[in-house]
């Protein structure tokens, strides 16, 4: 059986970035960048002030108690029209262009009004050059101000409108359908009855999905059966992934695999070891004459298995098509507050509770096992156990997976 790394190898090979594509500049929030940007502009446009005040000749008001004549007022987004003399000043906003003729504004805190036409200026000095910032001093015309694999924040898209951006080539983000497989499965706004369970996986990955940057769409429960499988399955496959839950273990009515294969999407690996999520399923869709490909998870049906397969496998999938570095969870090392006994021959991905700072603690949950997710609600990271049997003493140090917030 593959290793989680082997595992993960291959699952890597087979994700490529997608193409970049034009898009509007709010819709590339969290892509990665495919072009250059350049500005068209000089930011700012102008000398301009960068406190409301008046607008001196610095080298003509030596003292403090010079009274200077006011020759007009400029706010932001108008025009001075005239030009700041010795013994005069212009009443300048914030963002305004400094006129012609001045060199330095006073803020209004450090004067005062004489009377309509005359202010007294009280600052000890008057420096050039103060309060103004200076035409180009952030980015000049024609600098390239933000460069592929940047990722678009709410700064680079905020650069983005700067510099007249009003579309941007950014890699999109990955399509994924979620599908949930199972005959025992009724939708989560429904009672279930005997014998049956509400599907909570779709909605679990659709999220985590989500947070890992993909662009997922929530399909219907396909019922354990040849046609309905294929008949759902053929027409999901023109998304960049298909992550499907259920179907992939060794029942009678597991035959998401076999489907899958009749469909022709080439089995990559079936079985990994770990605990919870061994059954994982992973193949892949090809279409001749293009480049495109559909990445295919079958996940184990069991909720936190599904989660766990998701975050080691699905997630550096997600980044590594968004052009991002593949990285997954971040990592780190913590020291248990409790013993915490382990058992078999796969390694473990325990849901425990982080608590960080210098020396970050963790303390695994009483968790029941694949099926409870309930417990995970108090949970923000997976502390990882590796394989084989032995006790863990409180106070050893573990590796633990930081879950998203
Ligand atoms: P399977 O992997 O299809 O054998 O499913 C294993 C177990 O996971 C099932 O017996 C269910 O209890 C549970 N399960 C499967 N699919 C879902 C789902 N969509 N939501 C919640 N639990 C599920
Ligand atoms: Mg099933």
């Amino acid at each position: 059986m593959l290793s989680v790394n082997e595992a993960l190898t291959l699952v890597l090979e087979h994700a490529q970035p997608l193409p970049p594509r034009k898009m509007l500049a709010a819709e590339a929030l969290g892509c990665v960048l495919g072009e250059p940007v350049v500005s068209d502009i000089d930011s700012p446009p102008h000398d301009k002030s960068i406190v409301d005040g008046y607008a001196v000749q610095a080298a003509t008001v030596t003292q403090a108690g010079a009274v200077l004549t006011i020759v007009e007022e400029v706010t932001a987004g108008a025009l001075p029209t005239k030009s700041v003399e010795p013994g005069t000043a212009t009443r300048i906003m914030t963002g305004a262009p400094i006129p012609a003729g001045a060199d330095a504004v006073v803020m209004f805190e450090q004067t005062a009004l004489q009377d309509e036409n005359r202010v007294r200026i009280d600052a000890k000095a008057v420096k050039a050059g103060q309060n103004i910032m200076r035409r180009a001093s952030s980015l000049t015309r024609g600098q390239t101000v933000l460069q592929p694999p940047a990722v678009l924040r709410g700064i680079e898209l905020g650069i983005l409108a700067e510099v007249g951006y009003q579309h941007a080539l950014a890699i999109p983000r990955p399509k994924a359908l979620v599908l949930a497989t199972g005959n025992e499965l009724v939708d989560f706004w429904e009672k279930p009855g005997p014998g049956q369970i509400r599907n909570s996986n779709s909605l679990l990955l659709w999220g985590l999905a989500t947070q890992a940057g993909a662009y997922p769409g929530l399909g219907c429960v396909i019922r354990d059966d040849r046609e309905s499988l294929r008949g759902t399955l053929a027409k999901s496959l023109n998304n960049a992934l298909l992550i499907i839950s259920g179907g992939v273990s060794a029942g009678v009515l597991d035959l998401v695999p076999q489907v899958l294969a009749d469909l022709g999407v080439e089995q990559v690996f079936h079985k990994v070891n770990l605990k919870p999520g061994k059954p994982l399923w992973f193949g892949v869709k090809r279409f001749e004459g293009t480049e495109q490909k559909t990445l295919v998870f079958g996940l184990p049906g069991n909720p936190v298995s599904s989660l766990v397969c998701f975050e080691l496998f699905v997630r550096p999938a997600i980044q590594k098509l968004s052009g991002r570095e593949p990285t997954g969870l971040a990592r780190g090392k913590a020291r248990l507050t409790r013993d915490h006994s382990q058992r078999g021959e796969r390694p473990a991905y325990w849901p425990a509770d982080l608590q960080r700072g210098e020396s970050p603690a963790v303390t695994p949950l009483p968790w029941k096992g694949s099926g409870d997710l309930a417990t995970l609600a108090g949970a923000n990271c997976l502390a990882l156990f590796p394989a084989g049997e032995r006790l863990f003493k409180a106070g050893e140090e573990v590796e633990v997976l930081h879950l998203p917030d």
